[in-house]
Protein backbone atom coordinates (compact mmCIF):
# COMPACT_ATOMS: atom_id res chain seq x y z
CA UNK A 1 0.00 0.00 0.00
CA UNK A 2 0.98 3.83 -0.59
CA UNK A 3 1.27 6.40 1.74
CA UNK A 4 0.85 9.82 0.39
CA UNK A 5 4.41 10.65 0.59
CA UNK A 6 5.46 7.88 -1.61
CA UNK A 7 2.57 8.84 -4.15
CA UNK A 8 3.87 12.28 -4.43
CA UNK A 9 7.55 10.94 -5.25
CA UNK A 10 6.11 8.41 -7.59
CA UNK A 11 4.35 10.99 -9.31
CA UNK A 12 7.62 13.09 -9.52
CA UNK A 13 9.13 12.98 -13.30
CA UNK A 14 12.51 11.63 -12.40
CA UNK A 15 14.99 10.77 -15.44
CA UNK A 16 14.96 12.42 -18.35
CA UNK A 17 12.14 9.83 -20.16
CA UNK A 18 9.32 12.39 -19.54
CA UNK A 19 8.26 15.09 -21.88
CA UNK A 20 9.32 18.54 -21.75
CA UNK A 21 5.73 19.32 -21.30
CA UNK A 22 5.58 17.54 -18.09
CA UNK A 23 9.17 18.36 -16.73
CA UNK A 24 8.34 21.82 -17.08
CA UNK A 25 5.15 21.41 -15.13
CA UNK A 26 6.47 19.78 -12.07
CA UNK A 27 9.73 22.42 -12.19
CA UNK A 28 7.11 25.12 -11.96
CA UNK A 29 5.00 23.64 -9.77
CA UNK A 30 7.71 22.52 -6.78
CA UNK A 31 9.36 26.20 -7.44
CA UNK A 32 5.93 27.58 -7.01
CA UNK A 33 4.66 25.19 -3.54
CA UNK A 34 8.28 24.77 -2.19
CA UNK A 35 11.01 27.13 -3.90
CA UNK A 36 11.46 29.67 -0.25
CA UNK A 37 11.68 25.84 1.67
CA UNK A 38 13.83 24.80 -0.69
CA UNK A 39 16.38 27.83 -0.64
CA UNK A 40 15.89 27.80 3.29
CA UNK A 41 17.12 23.82 3.66
CA UNK A 42 20.98 24.29 5.40
CA UNK A 43 23.95 24.88 2.86
CA UNK A 44 21.52 25.30 0.00
CA UNK A 45 22.10 29.05 -0.26
CA UNK A 46 25.97 28.39 0.16
CA UNK A 47 25.67 25.60 -2.93
CA UNK A 48 23.05 28.00 -5.32
CA UNK A 49 25.73 30.66 -4.52
CA UNK A 50 28.45 28.80 -5.38
CA UNK A 51 26.98 27.22 -8.24
CA UNK A 52 26.08 30.91 -9.19
CA UNK A 53 29.70 31.97 -8.90
CA UNK A 54 31.21 29.11 -10.67
CA UNK A 55 29.00 29.51 -14.19
CA UNK A 56 29.72 33.36 -13.67
CA UNK A 57 33.52 32.45 -13.78
CA UNK A 58 32.76 30.36 -17.14
CA UNK A 59 31.14 32.73 -18.94
CA UNK A 60 34.15 35.21 -17.77
CA UNK A 61 36.86 32.47 -19.33
CA UNK A 62 34.41 32.26 -22.56
CA UNK A 63 34.34 36.26 -22.71
CA UNK A 64 38.04 36.46 -21.71
CA UNK A 65 39.12 33.79 -24.30
CA UNK A 66 37.65 35.25 -27.28
CA UNK A 67 34.88 31.99 -27.13
CA UNK A 68 31.83 34.30 -27.14
CA UNK A 69 32.78 36.05 -29.90
CA UNK A 70 33.68 32.93 -32.20
CA UNK A 71 30.79 31.71 -31.57
CA UNK A 72 28.52 34.13 -31.99
CA UNK A 73 29.89 34.65 -35.66
CA UNK A 74 29.32 30.89 -35.87
CA UNK A 75 26.02 31.57 -34.81
CA UNK A 76 25.50 34.04 -37.26
CA UNK A 77 27.27 33.40 -40.29
CA UNK A 78 27.47 29.88 -40.39
CA UNK A 79 23.81 29.18 -38.76
CA UNK A 80 25.93 27.11 -35.36
CA UNK A 81 25.18 23.78 -35.00
CA UNK A 82 25.81 22.91 -31.45
CA UNK A 83 22.21 24.33 -29.67
CA UNK A 84 20.09 21.50 -31.76
CA UNK A 85 16.48 20.50 -31.25
CA UNK A 86 16.84 17.12 -28.72
CA UNK A 87 19.62 18.71 -26.49
CA UNK A 88 17.04 19.53 -24.23
CA UNK A 89 15.75 15.82 -23.87
CA UNK A 90 18.90 15.27 -21.62
CA UNK A 91 17.21 17.65 -18.79
CA UNK A 92 15.78 16.40 -15.70
CA UNK A 93 13.14 18.11 -13.77
CA UNK A 94 15.57 18.72 -11.26
CA UNK A 95 18.09 20.68 -12.85
CA UNK A 96 14.89 22.40 -14.65
CA UNK A 97 13.94 23.30 -10.74
CA UNK A 98 17.27 25.05 -10.46
CA UNK A 99 16.94 27.06 -12.72
CA UNK A 100 14.34 28.49 -11.28
CA UNK A 101 15.72 28.57 -7.70
CA UNK A 102 18.03 30.86 -9.76
CA UNK A 103 15.53 32.87 -11.05
CA UNK A 104 15.28 31.58 -14.66
CA UNK A 105 11.96 31.98 -16.36
CA UNK A 106 11.93 28.82 -18.45
CA UNK A 107 11.07 28.94 -21.91
CA UNK A 108 7.31 27.41 -22.31
CA UNK A 109 7.36 26.90 -26.30
CA UNK A 110 10.60 25.99 -28.57
CA UNK A 111 11.61 29.56 -30.39
CA UNK A 112 13.78 27.96 -33.17
CA UNK A 113 11.90 24.80 -34.61
CA UNK A 114 15.18 23.12 -35.05
CA UNK A 115 17.64 24.43 -32.46
CA UNK A 116 17.23 23.16 -28.72
CA UNK A 117 14.08 24.18 -26.24
CA UNK A 118 16.16 26.48 -24.40
CA UNK A 119 17.82 28.40 -27.13
CA UNK A 120 16.57 31.89 -27.85
CA UNK A 121 17.51 34.63 -30.38
CA UNK A 122 20.64 36.33 -28.44
CA UNK A 123 21.88 31.89 -27.51
CA UNK A 124 21.41 30.25 -24.29
CA UNK A 125 18.71 30.94 -22.08
CA UNK A 126 19.14 29.52 -18.82
CA UNK A 127 21.87 29.42 -16.82
CA UNK A 128 22.08 25.99 -15.34
CA UNK A 129 22.96 24.02 -18.67
CA UNK A 130 23.86 20.24 -18.87
CA UNK A 131 27.13 19.00 -18.57
CA UNK A 132 26.87 18.40 -22.04
CA UNK A 133 26.47 21.90 -22.72
CA UNK A 134 29.58 23.48 -20.55
CA UNK A 135 31.84 20.79 -21.78
CA UNK A 136 31.45 21.04 -25.64
CA UNK A 137 34.01 22.60 -27.64
CA UNK A 138 33.54 21.72 -31.34
CA UNK A 139 36.44 21.10 -33.69
CA UNK A 140 36.20 24.75 -35.43
CA UNK A 141 36.26 26.37 -31.69
CA UNK A 142 39.08 23.92 -30.34
CA UNK A 143 41.34 24.63 -33.42
CA UNK A 144 41.00 28.57 -32.48
CA UNK A 145 42.15 28.32 -29.25
CA UNK A 146 45.60 27.66 -28.04
CA UNK A 147 46.48 24.85 -25.38
CA UNK A 148 46.38 27.38 -22.82
CA UNK A 149 43.17 28.42 -23.84
CA UNK A 150 41.42 25.18 -24.09
CA UNK A 151 42.99 24.33 -20.60
CA UNK A 152 41.56 27.33 -18.49
CA UNK A 153 38.74 26.59 -19.94
CA UNK A 154 38.31 23.00 -18.92
CA UNK A 155 39.08 24.16 -15.34
CA UNK A 156 36.08 26.86 -15.57
CA UNK A 157 33.93 23.84 -16.74
CA UNK A 158 35.12 21.41 -14.27
CA UNK A 159 34.35 23.87 -11.22
CA UNK A 160 31.20 25.06 -12.93
CA UNK A 161 30.14 21.17 -13.36
CA UNK A 162 31.10 19.75 -9.70
CA UNK A 163 29.14 22.72 -8.27
CA UNK A 164 25.92 22.06 -10.31
CA UNK A 165 25.99 18.42 -9.36
CA UNK A 166 26.31 19.37 -5.76
CA UNK A 167 23.36 21.32 -6.03
CA UNK A 168 21.82 18.74 -7.88
CA UNK A 169 22.31 16.44 -5.07
CA UNK A 170 20.89 18.75 -2.28
CA UNK A 171 17.96 19.43 -4.25
CA UNK A 172 17.19 16.06 -5.44
CA UNK A 173 17.73 15.16 -1.33
CA UNK A 174 15.75 17.33 -0.30
CA UNK A 175 12.92 16.61 -2.55
CA UNK A 176 13.14 13.25 -1.50
CA UNK A 177 13.38 13.67 2.40
CA UNK A 178 10.43 16.84 2.26
CA UNK A 179 7.96 15.84 -0.53
S1 LIG B 1 30.74 25.55 -30.27
FE1 LIG B 1 31.30 25.38 -32.44
S2 LIG B 1 29.36 24.96 -33.51
FE2 LIG B 1 28.87 25.80 -31.50
S3 LIG B 1 28.60 28.00 -31.85
FE3 LIG B 1 30.72 27.63 -31.14
S4 LIG B 1 31.91 27.47 -33.01
FE4 LIG B 1 29.76 27.18 -33.59
S1 LIG C 1 20.67 24.27 -22.97
FE1 LIG C 1 21.47 26.16 -23.86
S2 LIG C 1 23.62 25.70 -24.32
FE2 LIG C 1 22.57 23.75 -24.04
S3 LIG C 1 21.96 23.12 -26.10
FE3 LIG C 1 20.24 24.23 -25.18
S4 LIG C 1 20.47 26.36 -25.84
FE4 LIG C 1 22.45 25.31 -26.19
Amino acid sequence: MHNSKTSVIEGLPLGVHHSMEHKLLWANRLYELSGPAILQAPAMASLVAAYDDAIARTWSAMWSLGVVSHCTDCAINDGGSCCGKGIEDHFDMPLLLINRLMGVELPVRRWDEHGCWFLGPQGCLIKARHTLCVNYICKRLQSSLSHEAVIALGQATVNETDAGFRLEEAVKKWLMNSL
